[in-house]
Formats: C-alpha cells, sequence, structure tokens
C-alpha cells in the first residue's frame, strides 16, 4: 500500500513552467489521495511547489533537511513536519526509509543523485519499493538513452528497465499510484 511518496525534484525556481505545472498537479493528487508527501524540506523549487500545492489540498508534508542548508534559509517552515538533521546521508536514509514508493521530476545533480542512489539499492535487492519517474516534455530520455549505453557495453544486466516506471505526466503517475494501490 502506498501510503506515503517520497518526491525528489529540482531546488530551481528557474526551471520551465510547464515542470512547475507538474509539481503542482503531482502535489494536488497526493492530497486528493491522502497519500503522505516526503521530500528534501526545502521552500524553493520544483520541491518548494510540490510541497506548496500538498499542503494547499490539505494533505500532509514531511520534509527532511540537513541543518547547513537550514542554515542557507531554504527550508519550508510551513509544512507539516519539518525534520532537520545533522547530515546529507541521515537525510537520504530518512527520505528512503519513509517512502512506500519514489517519484522523480526533473533536477539537476542532487535529483540525480538521489536517483542513482535508490536506483542501486534496488538493483542490489535492498529495497523493492516502485521508482517512478515522471517524464515531463521527454526530461529523463538522454539519461534513459545513455543506461541503454550502459548495458550495451555489459556494465548492467538486461532487465533493469523493470527497476522504474514512466510517466508523461503528474495525471499518469497518480493514475499509475492508484493502480499500484488496487492490487
Ligand atoms: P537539485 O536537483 O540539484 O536541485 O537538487 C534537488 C534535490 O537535492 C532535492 O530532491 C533535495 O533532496 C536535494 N537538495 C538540493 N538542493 C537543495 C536545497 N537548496 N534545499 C533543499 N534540498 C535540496
Amino acid at each position: 500500500m502506498i501510503s506515503s511518496v517520497t518526491v525528489y525534484c529540482s531546488s530551481s525556481g528557474k526551471a520551465p513552467g510547464s515542470y512547475f505545472d507538474e509539481a503542482s498537479a503531482l502535489g494536488s493528487g497526493l492530497a486528493e489521495r491522502n497519500i503522505g508527501l516526503v521530500y528534501g524540506g526545502g521552500h524553493v523549487g520544483l520541491m518548494g511547489r510540490t510541497a506548496d500545492a500538498v499542503m494547499q489540498g490539505g494533505g500532509s508534508v514531511r520534509g527532511i533537511i540537513p541543518r547547513f542548508l537550514e542554515e542557507k534559509e531554504v527550508a519550508h517552515y510551513g509544512i507539516t513536519e519539518l525534520h532537520v538533521v545533522e547530515t546529507m546521508h541521515e537525510r537520504k536514509m530518512l527520505l528512503t526509509s519513509w517512502a512506500d514508493a519514489f517519484v522523480i521530476l526533473p533536477g539537476g545533480f542532487g535529483t540525480l543523485d538521489e536517483l542513482m542512489e535508490i536506483l542501486t539499492w534496488k538493483h542490489l535487492g535492498h529495497h523493492d519499493k516502485p521508482i517512478i519517474l515522471l517524464n515531463v516534455g521527454g526530461f529523463w530520455n538522454q539519461l534513459l538513452g545513455f543506461f541503454e549505453r550502459i548495458a550495451g557495453d555489459h556494465m548492467v544486466k538486461p532487465g533493469y528497465e523493470a527497476y522504474y516506471e514512466i510517466c508523461d505526466s503528474a495525471e499518469a503517475v497518480l493514475s499509475l499510484i492508484d493502480r499500484l494501490n488496487q492490487r
């Protein structure tokens, strides 16, 4: 049962507007379904937009932020629970352990790092939680192409595609979560 979703996404306020629209739609849809959001605890970029949409919809948001980022004043104090931790590792541990599923929106190095970690951990059998890529505007296509290259060079085993699901929109992500919850 997916009752809590961890979202990884950009902290940039300059990302394209269509990404913000998807972040809003995802947040509203999670709130409607009474599915809690777990995320990196920032008020900035797509992160802030997703959290705001859940809060506006009357949902629950747990943010986990390391102290050094809180000190840079990027923390979101208008969420249900803000957890300030000492290290990035502690934060990532909570972000992964509190998730029933992961949704990855467009993002930069931070988002890529978080995606690679949960993919690797799935590959190693440390978890079997759904990983859903929100591929708005084909954002993830080049990375998915790079995965094919890695597999073609025999550095990842065939079948790796089963580790993740790809959805073109927040609506598709939410429908997938509904289907997974009906199983
Ligand atoms: P990025 O994609 O590089 O913008 O990094 C975003 C991801 O890394 C988020 O999912 C966060 O967990 C983490 N992160 C990076 N920068 C920040 C920030 N300024 N505030 C909060 N979390 C951040």
